[in-house]
């Protein structure tokens, strides 16, 4: 059996045949210089250039690269999901397949994880990406992300970072939620650190990205204000949310009882609203009914019977 590889990089690419190799000989002739093991996995998110190819014979000519081809264009959070699940090493460095993050920057990253970090976030201070349609979005994106999920970093659309595997294989990855992992992992309990990186201008192949992305990221950040802050309590939250709507509803009745105001309208409303609130709380106990079949570990109940039986 071959050593566990200690490090594994992984790069999602999408349509990057004009980068796929330039990107494999950066990365190898950095882990080259350091002392462990190391795998790069390419993850390929359905390209429909020449991008595959190109990684199968980057594979074949060398065994440390390994290359997953998704069945079809699934998303650059898919695709890191796909290569973090496959990785073998005990840490992961993720990066973009485009050079525009710079592999000069893993030692750095390296070296921080193990100051005793379980995520390393890479900081583009100096970023070289257009100013309206990226750099300006991506700093009010990032002061509100700050501001609502708590965990200060300035950079979380940056690709380049490193991870203790047991913690990222824990994160649920899924929509578009790569940009949100240092505030995800944290649910998990993890401690974040940030180092600035260095960031390069695209040389070849296009942005899969436009302004369309900052509806996700307000959407997403949305989801993550609630993953965040009430998925511990969803009855709370939902409790919470009820309350507002019985007050409006038990106002109509008090409209039609003492204001004697006629029509259907009000009776109607606080019929409506009566419904809403009840739907909230049934609800609330939906979340924490979920919440205890996601705690239900039979793993851990196997472990702590056998401690019963083995002195
Ligand atoms: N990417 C991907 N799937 C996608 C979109 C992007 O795998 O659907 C990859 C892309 O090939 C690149 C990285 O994700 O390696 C970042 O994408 P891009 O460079 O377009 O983003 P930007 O740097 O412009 O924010
Ligand atoms: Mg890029």
């Amino acid at each position: 059996m071959p050593e566990r590889p200690f490090l594994s990089i992984v790069v999602p690419a999408y349509n990057e045949e004009q980068n796929a190799l330039i990107v494999y000989e950066a990365i190898r002739n950095v882990c080259r210089k350091l002392s462990h093991r190391f795998e790069i996995i390419f993850v390929d998110d359905g390209s429909c250039d020449g991008t595959f190819d190109v990684l199968a014979k980057l594979h074949q000519a060398d065994p440390d690269v390994k290359v997953i081809r998704l069945t079809r264009n699934h998303g650059q959070t898919a695709a890191m999901d796909a290569g973090f699940r496959l990785a073998q090493g005990r840490v992961i460095v993720s990066m973009d397949g485009d050079l525009q993050n710079d592999p000069q920057d893993i030692p750095r990253l390296l070296a921080k994880l193990h100051e005793g970090y379980d995520v390393v976030c890479g900081w583009r201070k100096a970023r070289k990406d257009t100013m309206f349609s990226r750099q300006i979005p991506s700093i009010v994106a990032n002061w509100l992300i700050a501001k609502i999920t708590g965990v200060p970093i300035h950079d979380n659309g940056c690709s380049l970072k490193a991870y203790r595997a047991d913690v990222i294989k824990r994160v649920a990855l899924y929509s578009e939620l790569h940009r949100f992992i240092p505030a995800l992992a944290t649910l998990t309990g993890a401690r974040i650190a940030e180092i600035v990186v260095t960031h390069h201008a695209r040389k070849f192949g296009v942005s899969k990205y436009g302004l369309s992305r900052v509806w996700s990221v307000f959407f997403d950040l949305f989801l993550i204000r609630m993953l965040t802050g009430f998925s511990q309590r969803p009855a709370v939250w939902f409790g919470t949310l009820s309350v507002p709507v019985l007050c409006l509803a038990t106002g109509c009745l008090v409209g039609i009882s003492m204001l004697n105001v006629p029509g259907v309208v009000l009776p109607t409303a606080a019929l409506l609203l009566y419904a809403l609130a009840g739907h909230f709380v049934v609800m609330g106990v939906f979340g924490e009914m979920v919440l205890m079949a996601g705690n239900y570990r039979p793993e851990s109940m196997i472990a702590a019977s056998a401690l019963r039986i083995l002195p």
